[in-house]
């Protein structure tokens, strides 16, 4: 793999266990999901793949989050209903 490739799969590699640990901060749970961001392991493949979604339930726990209502009021989160690893 070529310098410049290694480089943006390390940073979305690292990207998404960012994702992951916020996810667990923001919707204050401990808990893991089957799949989506909130699996408690990545493959390889995953962490390189070219999308990874939050599942429905993350997503909601998210949604509903104290956090979320704050940046809401905040006006950070104008008309954002859902959240995926493109956010991050
Ligand atoms: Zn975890």
């Amino acid at each position: 793999m070529p310098a410049e490739s290694r480089e943006e799969a390390y940073g979305r590699a690292l990207g998404r266990v960012l994702a992951h640990e916020l996810y667990h901060v923001f919707a204050k749970t401990i808990n893991h999901g089957s799949c989506g961001v909130g699996k408690s392991k990545f493959t390889v493949e995953e962490l390189l793949s070219v999308s990874l979604q939050f599942d429905a339930g993350e997503s909601l726990a998210l949604r509903t989050s104290e956090t979320h209502t704050a940046l809401e009021r905040a006006g950070i989160l104008k008309g954002t209903s859902s959240f995926s690893a493109e956010h991050f």
